[in-house]
């Protein structure tokens, strides 16, 4: 029987303007659009995909950006922060960076033994950079050097409604709690990338509302959609109701809301985002999958146009 994950594969987000989504993500945190494609389950919204140069799972933020939409409000019931690794030794650079681009950043401080950079988008997500190690290698063609650049996930927080159900999912998953502080848990897998979570146990903090500016689900990595399926017994034995499986083109996915009130996934690593196009061309073109291809002329006329620096500069 399957017994662990080696971590995220990838975390959702809802956000507002898809321009200002790719202005932030790319030009700010220096992460490659690796697909522009839409919301399988809803074709009129973009799904926008960043990561490291080919979006390896344990890298992955992605959007659904809806123009217009209503602010969400983070809270119980949610993941409230979404923390990526920066190099040891980059933290005055970051600080720099995130405020000469008018990014609301936090002062940094100790978590863990690790510094911590609270900061949030321009659609107030709250985000944060955690100083580590990973087995990531940046993208080297973006506006961060390589040697302060993002390396892929830290880890997400969740602020669980039920922390004591929500760490048995994690602990099915093959999460081990490691350390405690204050009202903060820490959990582990044994992955090399993007294997920690933190589950808060806040008891009658306000309760998240979805929308702009919160995250619409995590996703864990695993190897295929043979050890996908192993997943649905152990699962479904401590009460979890899992979906059918979905084609996401890069990867399979199935879904299931944990006690907590987040949703989870869990997703196959490959085929991956050069299934539709070379390494050098990811994020430049609106990939559909076959499916939708039959609606290409009309969904390029209604999506929003957005320009990356990439494609400013081959035009
Ligand atoms: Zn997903």
């Amino acid at each position: 029987m399957i017994t662990e994950t080696s971590g995220l594969h990838h975390v959702t987000s809802i956000s507002s303007n898809p321009q200002r989504n790719v202005d932030f993500y790319t030009e700010v945190l220096g992460l490659r659009l690796v697909k522009r494609t839409v919301n399988f389950d809803d074709k009129y919204t973009y799904h926008l995909y960043y990561g490291d140069d080919v979006g390896t799972p344990g890298t992955v933020l992605t959007f659904f950006p809806f123009e217009g939409a209503r602010q969400g409000r983070v809270g119980r019931g949610q993941t409230s922060a979404t923390a990526f690794v920066i190099p040891e030794g980059s933290v005055d650079y970051w600080i720099d960076r995130l405020e000469s681009k008018d990014v609301d950043v936090d002062t940094p401080h100790t978590r863990f033994d690790e510094t911590v950079v609270p900061f949030r988008d321009h659609d107030g997500q709250p985000l944060e950079l955690v100083t580590g190690t990973s087995d990531i290698e940046p993208w080297t063609d973006g506006p961060v050097p390589a040697d302060k650049a993002i390396r892929g996930f830290h880890s997400v927080t969740l602020d669980s409604l039920n922390p004591e159900q929500t760490s048995t999912v994690l602990e099915t998953l093959g999460y081990e709690s490691i350390a405690q502080d204050g009202d903060r848990t820490r959990y582990k897998t044994a992955g090399t990338r993007a294997s920690v979570i933190d589950v808060l146990d806040r008891p009658g903090a306000q309760r998240g509302q979805r929308g702009v500016g919160t995250v619409h689900h995590v996703a864990f990595r695993t190897p295929d959609t043979q050890t996908q399926e192993e997943w649905l017994a152990p699962l479904s034995e401590i009460g979890l109701r899992v979906t059918p499986q979905k084609d996401r083109q890069y990867f399979k996915s199935i879904y299931f809301r944990e006690p907590g009130g987040i949703l989870f996934e869990i997703a196959t690593e490959g085929p991956g985002f050069t299934r539709d196009e070379s390494a050098s061309d990811l994020g430049t073109e609106l990939k559909l999958p076959p499916w939708l291809e039959s609606d290409r002329t009309m969904l390029e006329e209604r999506l929003p146009e957005i320009e990356t620096a990439i494609t400013t500069g081959a035009d």
